[in-house]
């Protein structure tokens, strides 16, 4: 074919795949922007980080090392790889054309053939890994068409191969060929002679038009994700992680009002995007404490679900069509209402899907809209709204178990303490966990501190009825709340409990309550530190459970474990830090009965694996989740609380340490 037919002939294809391209890439960016707003500006600093590390670094795929290596090496590649599509569209015009300066460079001709292979090492891993070790995280998954994903891949870098290959046996490789080991081994198995022109016209077409069949592919399968991972990863949440976003019950445009997700048409446009970045790699199913204990919910099927209900409605929603109800015609009732809030799932993504979020939408609707909802939690969301505790206990019980402690109780007028000591529902009234409450307070006195708690003035954060969906108590509970802190003057908190902890410090500054809250393994940490407070380690081995709201949420991972060091000797659970496993009371699962078996016992069983003999927790949900838990298993563990165990550290002997 003549230079000026091969050039019409490319320009052809490249118009039909580029305006296929372009079809399905419009249809979506205009889906796109018929998602409801949600505030993603800003902190640009910290989101080129994420790009820098999550997308580039692949910081969360290479958590798990060897699938990590796999993406990481076809992801590389491609990147590597990018300037060769320019240089095959040349080379398909015209054997002679390539690009000025790169296209005669050895170093870049050795990269491409090391990152050739390094993509075909991956493809074949990511194909081993799938076929022969069979990971229970894809189930669900699309798993045909990651394998015609793969081939394609493999198909393009061993065109590539050898399209660079004939060049070289044909003499008109324009860059030196000792620089491309692969390729010349290649080209060296190619026999001279009249063939080899059509066998280099034949790799240069064929890799040309599989880019092109990938590239009209790629918008309409799961590797969609290639376009919108990295934009998705752009506005995912830069900073506190457990913080919900509020809904604005008065909006100045009533169409604007949004009471969580009902239809794909109340979805944000972030969370439209997320359901086009996923992968389908299961990793948030991997880690989901609800899948894990047989359970509906999968956090990956529930995002492939919201996406094919996106695309199967999206265009309907352009033409201003209602859209069917998500719940239950995309994902079921008993979904929505397993997640425990744990943001695992988040965490381990590695494009940035935000998970709780959607999850909580989908429950904003059904409670605030549809009434429809676990009966049993209904006590608890009536409780919280009359009683403003979700035990319905009187509130003039609340600072019962101080009784005894010289702990200050803020009246109205009173000057505000140095620190206020926000106990929380949990510390207040249960019996179990008022011993960390006792135990906190002790030592915050012991220390010399000015603290204070409000008693009967607390009221419930609002915590539970926002992660069940009640968004309109959580506002008044958090209004109320606000105004009795800003009435007292106080500046400082801290908090027993990791959701009161999120909640004051996170979620408060959207009602206009900025406090200093610290939670108390931190304080407590640093009064040991400076010496204000000094424990007397003993011998036994001690496990800690991380928190879920205060760990993964909070990154608060150091202090307790710096107690637990000066009380005893540490022992790690397999799942610690960030990657802890939930205790199975999170997103107001205290309230609501379990399907499937129990998340506590499960962790139960893992931290008395470790051989340890007691169980430190610094949540008093966790506190009786886990005595629950311990129990139910017919573990001997001892569950406490680290300021409980701190607290009997400070009086044991001298000698016993
Ligand atoms: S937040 Fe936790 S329970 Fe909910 S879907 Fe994610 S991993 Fe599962
Ligand atoms: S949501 Fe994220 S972690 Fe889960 S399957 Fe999709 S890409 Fe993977």
């Amino acid at each position: 074919m003549t230079t000026i037919g091969s050039g019409a002939a490319l320009a052809l294809v490249l118009a039909l795949a580029g305006g296929l391209f372009a079809k399905r890439a419009l249809l979506l960016y205009r889906i796109v922007r018929q998602g409801k707003p949600t505030a993603r500006g800003g902190d640009v600093p910290r989101r080129l980080r994420a790009e820098a590390t999550v997308v580039v670094g692949q910081r969360k795929l290479l958590q798990r090392l060897i699938p990590g290596l796999v993406h990481a090496f076809i992801f590389w590649g491609f990147v590597v790889l990018f300037p060769t599509i320019v240089l095959a569209f040349l080379g398909a015009i015209d054997g002679d054309l390539t690009l000025p300066w790169l296209g005669h460079q050895g170093w870049f001709f050795l990269l491409v053939d090391v990152f050739c292979v390094l993509v075909l090492v991956g493809v074949t891993a990511a194909f081993l890994i799938r076929k022969v070790q069979r990971p229970a995280r894809f189930e669900g998954s699309h798993l045909g068409e990651a394998d015609l994903i793969l081939g394609l891949i493999a198909l393009i870098v061993t065109t590539l191969l050898c399209w660079h290959g004939s060049r070289i046996a044909l003499g008109s490789n324009e860059w030196p060929e000792a620089w491309s080991p692969v390729s010349n081994a290649i080209g060296s198995l190619m026999e001279p002679g009249p063939w080899l022109e059509v066998r280099e016209r034949i790799f240069v077409w064929a890799h040309v038009l599989t880019i092109l069949g990938f590239l009209v592919y790629l918008p309409r399968s799961k590797h969609l994700h290639i376009a919108t991972a990295a934009i998705n990863v752009w506005f995912a949440r830069t900073r506190a992680r457990g913080r919900l976003e509020p809904i604005d019950f008065e909006p100045e445009d009533e169409a604007d009002l949004r009471l969580g997700a009902g239809t794909v048409g109340d979805l944000t446009w972030k969370q439209m995007i997320d359901t086009m970045s996923c992968t389908e790699c299961g990793r948030c199913q991997d880690v989901c404490p609800a899948w894990a204990t047989g359970k509906a919910l999968s956090p990956k099927l529930l995002i492939m679900d919201l996406r094919d209900r996106l695309f199967a409605e999206g265009p309907g929603l352009l033409r201003g069509e209602e859209g069917s109800p998500l719940v239950p015609g995309a994902v079921t009732d008993e979904v929505v209402w397993d997640c425990v809030t744990c943001g695992a799932c988040v965490h381990e993504c590695p494009v940035s899907i935000e998970h709780v979020d959607h999850i909580v939408d989908l429950r904003r609707q059904l409670v605030m809209v549809d009434a429809r909802f676990p009966t049993e939690a209904s006590t608890m969301l009536r409780d919280v709204e009359r009683a403003s505790n979700p035990w319905g206990k009187p509130q003039v019980e609340r600072a019962s178990w101080a009784e005894g402690l010289d702990v200050r109780v803020l009246q109205t007028g009173d000057p505000p303490p140095e620190i206020l000591y926000w106990v929380g529902c949990a510390a207040s009234f249960d019996e179990r966990a008022r011993a960390t409450a006792r135990a906190t307070a002790s030592l915050l006195l012991a220390a010399g501190l000015d603290v204070a708690i409000l008693g009967p003035r607390e009221g419930c954060t609002g915590d539970p009825s926002r992660r069940m969906g009640d968004e309109y108590t959580f506002q008044a509970q958090a209004r109320t709340n606000v105004a009795t802190l800003d009435e007292s003057g106080v500046t400082k908190i801290v908090t027993s409990c990791p959701h009161c902890f999120n909640t004051v410090g996170n979620e408060y500054p959207d009602f206009g309550g900025s406090y200093e809250v610290v939670h108390h393994t931190e304080l407590l940490a640093e009064l040991v530190r400076e010496g204000r407070l000094e424990p007397v380690a003993g011998a036994e081995q001690i496990t800690y459970h991380d928190s879920c709201y205060l760990a993964r949420h909070n990154d608060v991972l150091v202090a307790p474990r710096e107690l637990v060091s000066r009380i005893g000797r540490p022992l790690e659970m397999a799942r610690s830090g960030k990657r802890t496993f939930c205790c199975g009371a999170g997103g107001a699962h205290m309230w609501m009965e379990e399907r499937g078996s129990a998340i506590n016992e499960e962790r139960a069983r893992e931290a008395a694996a470790t051989g340890a003999g007691t169980l430190a927790v610094a949540c008093p949900f966790c506190t009786m989740m886990l005595d629950d838990g311990v129990k139910q298993t017919g573990s001997d563990l001892r569950v406490a609380d680290v300021a409980v165990l701190l607290a009997e550290a400070l009086d044991r002997p001298a000698s016993a340490g």
